[in-house]
């Protein structure tokens, strides 16, 4: 058992220590949790009356809940807290915590008349509560600090915001002030610029500048709609894993948008999430029942059980750009990473207990190329396994459940997969293999997911005949490369910045005509390109070519040709690079083969 205590506490017993660092999540926890205190203590000295409630570290920082009464507080004022903060910082002081007991804790609060800090103390039991003193403040806290306030170098108090007393609507509103803090003034420089970049590639952003989604009001929340630019984006997308599906063997399938309500019981889904998922549509005369698809696999198990199966037959591949919907609530939707409607690239492998290991395999070498092909090129895996303290909180027998486990790992063994496992974050089905990527600014995505099922096949009897002539139940198993279609298009925006790839790019090329004169000669070249399957536009406004070229590289052209008089003559065209530059004159043959050998770099045939 690890328990965490103070730089400071005397060690009095024999065991092994664990020195949490900076580059540490324990670590960078105890240097945020520390620094609240250090902005309670500002905020304390500035505002003289403010009541403190809870500060704790966060993912990205800090922040801590006040109630500042009739104190107005702004953003503007929080440079100067922010000049507070280091001026205790710099004093070096160090962080000590003791005991207090229940009676001792109260009257301090009681005095200072923060009736937040009494309210948590009275759910405290006598005996457990620890103050935490540095400088000339005291706050109420558990420990796990930093040994003094001088580590923190650098500053920066993000955003204020308003947050509720526990989170609950009816109790009073507080004031929360974000920040964050670093050891050295280099790494906060570095986490601006990083946030900032952050900010230009937003898919949300991007999304708009590029013309590829949109949202209405009217349609309703988290309901994204496709304009022409990103329907053909996807469409192109969905086109590239369908090829590579068809040579690995998986055949597609459609199904309906709705199911019956029954359909949801027997999957169990209903039992789960019924509550809180879109509630039942009903037909006027027949009182039937019928629920939005929330995934795809019950009406996969139905296609498997439309006709009788031998171990000869397996495995098979269902796959489908399958759309389903989910309620979240309005206040968790997120442009397209939190959509109540989106589409999965959903596929279901029914096979025999001795082909998980194949199977797996097979499905991590598709992921490896969906990745490769689209620049996702720094990835790692977890492999999620079942607590063995904990054998009722699985179904499905034992010994299989360590042939699927060992499957796993086997695969991502034989794939050289960066892997962890975790054992005890298995679904109550299966075992499974996440796949994180982490896109061009160093932020990590959870993508694909390869999940082996016991359950469903149990639940809908699905059965194939053995070489033994017994019936046996198949293993199935869930994948999904990309996720859903919208999460993994909201990525790909954030990891390339809208310079996707050129074989997705919607438009990749534009050509632009120096004047009006030069349409005819344009339109030559784009026929042209179609020839080579590149995809052109001509913008032959009447504006200046500086204008053409700033328009092209903002809409994120990967390559523009520039038609004049010159050109004309020649049956040549001018080729610049998107954020390069001049490539010089060429022929449009010349050209569209040099486009096609780019596009055959980016992206390999998938070979099985
Ligand atoms: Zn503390
Ligand atoms: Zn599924």
């Amino acid at each position: 058992m690890v328990k965490l205590i103070e730089t400071s506490t005397p060690l009095t017993e024999d065991g092994s220590l664990i020195l949490y660092t900076w580059t540490n999540d324990e670590g960078k926890k105890a240097f945020w949790h520390s620094s609240a205190h250090i902005l309670a203590q500002a905020l304390e000295a500035l505002y003289p009356g403010v009541k403190l409630t809870i500060g704790p570290a966060i993912e990205n920082g800090f922040y801590y809940d006040v109630d500042f009464g009739d104190i107005s507080f702004t953003e503007k004022d929080l440079a100067d807290v922010e000049k507070k903060m280091l001026e205790i910082a710099r004093g070096k002081h160090p962080f000590s915590i003791r005991s207090a007991s229940k009676q001792e804790a109260l009257d301090f609060y009681k005095k200072q008349g923060n009736e937040y800090k009494v309210e948590l103390i009275e759910n405290l039991e006598d005996g457990t509560i620890t103050f935490c003193d540095h400088d000339n403040f005291t706050d109420l806290c558990r420990g796990g600090h930093i040994p003094n306030t001088g580590i923190v170098k650098a500053i920066k108090l993000m955003s204020i915001a308003g947050a509720y007393w526990r989170g609950d609507e009816n109790n009073k509103q507080l004031t929360r002030i974000y920040g964050i803090t670093f050891p050295k003034q280099k790494e906060l420089t570095e986490y601006l610029e990083l946030l900032e970049q952050a900010k230009q590639r937003d898919h949300r952003k991007l999304g708009k500048e590029l013309e590829l989604f949109t949202f209405s009001s009217k349609v309703g929340q988290g309901l994204p709609l496709w304009l022409p630019k990103g329907a053909a984006l996807r469409e192109r997308l969905e086109n590239f894993l369908k090829k590579a599906q068809k040579k690995a063997g998986y055949e597609m399938v459609i199904t309906p948008h709705i199911g019956q309500k029954e359909l949801y019981v027997t999957s169990g889904h209903f039992a789960k999430y019924g509550e809180d998922s879109f509630q039942s549509i009903k037909t006027p005369h027949e009182g039937e029942e019928f629920m939005l698809k929330p995934m795809n696999c019950p009406h996969h198990c139905e296609i498997y059980n439309s006709k009788p199966w031998s171990y000869k037959d397996l495995p098979k591949r269902f796959a489908e750009f399958g759309t389903v919907y989910r309620y979240e609530q309005s206040g968790e939707l997120h442009g397209l990473t939190r959509v109540r409607g989106f589409t999965q690239d959903d596929a279901h492998i029914f096979c025999t207990p001795d082909q998980l290991d194949s199977e797996f395999k097979k499905v991590i070498d598709l992921v490896l190329y969906v990745f490769g092909s689209l620049g996702f090129e720094n990835f790692t895996a977890q492999v999620s396994l079942r607590d063995l303290n904990k054998p009722e909180k699985y179904i499905g027998d034992v010994a299989n459940w360590e042939k699927a486990e060992q499957a796993i790992i086997n695969a991502a063994e034989a794939k050289g997969l960066n892997y962890v496992i975790e054992t005890g974050e298995a679904a109550f089905y299966g075992p499974k293999l996440d796949f994180m990527v982490k896109d061009a600014l160093g932020r990590s995505w959870q993508l694909g997911t390869i999940q082996v099922d016991y359950n469903l096949p149990e639940r809908f009897d699905l059965t194939y005949k053995g070489s033994d002539n017994e019936l046996h139940r198949p293993v199935m198993i869930h994948r999904a490369p990309f996720g859903s279609m919208e999460r993994f298009i909201a990525i790909l925006l954030e990891h390339t910045g809208g310079n996707f790839p050129l074989w997705l790019m919607p438009e990749q090329v534009a050509i632009l005509s120096l004047s009006e004169k030069y349409e005819k000669y344009a339109e030559k070249v784009l026929n042209l390109l179609e020839n080579h399957e590149i995809r052109a536009l001509v913008d032959n406004r009447n504006e200046t070519i500086g204008k053409k070229i700033r328009e092209a590289e903002m809409n994120k052209f990967p390559y523009m040709l520039i038609v004049g008089e010159q050109e004309a003559k020649d049956g040549t065209i001018s080729v610049r690079k998107h954020s390069e530059g001049d490539l010089g004159t060429m022929s449009v043959d010349a050209f569209g083969k040099m486009i096609s050998e780019a596009v055959r770099q980016e992206i390999k045939e998938f070979n099985n």
